[in-house]
């Protein structure tokens, strides 16, 4: 006999399954379809697609990570009930984007959330190539999910030279997913703290600001960050390598 691999043995392919209780109930089987169909389309870089909650390396030296990857747990096990986003903030190589991409994936996978990745750099990139008369997609084309889409990862912001485009473009993106209430998981070399030119800054802060790493607040201004603040819980990751973190300051 000759069963196809395709046809789930508990279902027959209905999707649907009686309990014991009678009760008719949807299949897990296409449960299994619709993570796999969200997780195709999550736009997940190759480099991550390992990335698991459960490969996340906390262990030796690495166990200052272990309450950041509990809060990332915990994140999981209570949306949509706490929604409310997460900042991840660490130097290069600690291993945000790894728990960035292992939260969209167990969202996704346990609970069937739509869930998307953009790295800042190519989300900007692709945007102002939107402008391009040649390019078919429009500007909201491109925004339009990034816009919608249930939970977002945004992985290296402030990683972009900030301009006026990107501060307004920053803003637009942050402003509407405040706005309408969505979820956004952002991950950052830079550290929380203000902008050298913010106001109530003395001068001397001022003309420091040459010789000082630059924070969160100068890459994305002071607006964005404090919006921040609103949309997400900070997670400082602190990883075993230090030198790493002024190293970043040089980073575009
Ligand atoms: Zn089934």
């Amino acid at each position: 006999m000759n069963v196809s691999a395709e046809v789930c043995p508990v279902c027959s392919g209905t999707g649907w399954k009686a309990g014991a209780d009678r009760r008719v109930t949807r299949c897990d089987c296409r449960m299994k379809q619709k993570g796999e169909a969200l997780l195709a389309s999550a736009r997940i870089p190759k480099r991550y697609e390992h990335c698991e909650l459960s490969n996340f390396e906390f262990d030796g030296p690495h166990r200052n990570l272990a309450s950041a990857r509990m809060a990332a747990c915990k994140f999981v096990e209570e949306y949509p009930v706490e929604d409310t986003g997460l900042l991840l903030i660490g130097s290069i190589g600690v291993g945000k984007t790894h728990l960035a991409v292992g939260i969209i994936k167990e969202l996704i996978v346990s609970k069937g959330i739509p869930c998307l990745f953009y790295d800042y750099r190519e989300l900007l990139k692709q945007i102002q190539n939107s402008y391009n008369d040649s390019v078919m997609a429009t500007e909201l084309d491109v925004l339009r999910p990034v816009f919608e889409t249930e939970v977002l990862v945004l992985d290296e912001l402030g990683a972009v030279k900030p301009t006026e485009w990107v501060w307004d473009t920053v803003s637009l993106i942050l402003n509407t997913r405040y706005n309408d209430n969505r979820t956004t998981i952002i991950t950052t070399n830079y550290p929380d703290d203000v902008a050298a030119d913010a106001p109530g800054r003395s001068e001397f802060a001022r003309a420091q600001r040459a010789a000082r790493a630059e924070t969160l607040g100068d890459r994305i201004g002071e607006r964005m960050r404090s919006r921040l603040h609103e949309m997400c819980r900070i997670i400082k990751m602190e990883g075993s390598d230090f030198r790493q973190t002024f190293k970043s300051a040089s980073f575009r």
